[in-house]
């Protein structure tokens, strides 16, 4: 079951079955900013009707990421009147150029999906675009600001900060490994800190997936994260024919460990 929590005055994550997705919610007095939209039209529906039970506002949209789980479902929302879709400009290029790449990801619990010609199916490309600095979004009697702290998770990991709460995309993942596949892990590493060092100014730090987290948590996160650089850059001197030797000494799954190797190489000059 779907269910929600309170993140400090009119602030809410939604916590979705599956992946656990949380999708944050920030109601003003004349609009409230819905923060990821879901993996698909079923996923988006079930969030917009969650939303409904606690605002009638006029929504406006946030997309923290372009992975399918954090923006397929943004059609439903354009279907019910949202005009503001807000995303880092990476991002949304990323979903005009690539997000119909990622229906494949979805078909088993999304299968309308497949197809891009049908009910809240289509691409919503996010039209509200942030750059290096940051944006604040007025909601009437409070804002929230977008920012980016460079290249993480993906290229662009657009962060969310309330006057309670921090939203942080799939910067931050609880109960699961990081997903390296789109990810810059040294640049990672360092948006980790900087997360963790703005931690004073946020009574709550929402992650994209699992429970609110500390910055503790995020700390441990980015030293596992220069640890396994560390690690993998030394194996991959020690044997550079073979890359997998890294893999049993890296503190993710054998999964993970692959794409976070190839991503090291990939993204290291
Ligand atoms: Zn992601």
């Amino acid at each position: 079951m779907a269910h929600w929590m309170e993140v400090g005055q009119d602030n809410y994550v939604l916590t979705t079955e599956g992946s656990h997705l949380n999708t944050g919610l920030i109601v003003g007095s004349e609009r409230a900013m819905v923060i990821d939209t879901g993996c698909g039209p079923r996923h988006g529906r079930e969030i917009l009707a969650a939303v409904r039970e606690k605002t009638h506002l006029p929504l406006v949209v946030v997309n923290t990421h372009a992975h399918y789980d954090h923006f397929f479902g943004n059609a439903v929302f354009a279907d019910a009147g949202v005009t503001e879709f807000w995303a880092h400009e990476q991002c949304a290029k990323q979903i005009d150029e690539r997000g119909d790449l990622q229906r494949r990801e979805v078909t088993t619990v999304e299968p309308e999906m497949a197809d891009s010609v049908g009910d809240a199916v289509e691409l919503v490309v996010p039209n509200a675009i942030v750059r290096d600095q940051p944006v604040l979004v007025n909601l009437g009697n409070t804002s929230a600001t977008l920012f980016y702290l460079g290249r993480g998770h993906t290229d662009g990991d657009l962060l969310v900060g309330s006057a309670t709460a921090l939203f942080v995309g799939d910067l931050v993942e609880h109960g699961t490994y990081p997903s390296f596949e789109d990810s810059y892990p040294k640049e990672w590493a360092d948006a980790l800190r900087h997360i963790s060092a703005l931690r004073h100014r946020y009574s709550f730090l929402v992650p994209g997936h699992g429970e609110p987290c500390t910055d503790q948590f995020v700390k441990t996160m980015a030293n596992t994260l220069s640890t396994a650089i560390r690690q993998a850059r030394q194996s991959l001197r020690d044997t550079p024919d073979d890359a997998t030797k890294a893999i049993p000494i890296l503190p993710y799954g054998p999964e993970q460990s692959r794409w976070f190797i190839k991503r090291l190489k990939e993204t290291s000059v």
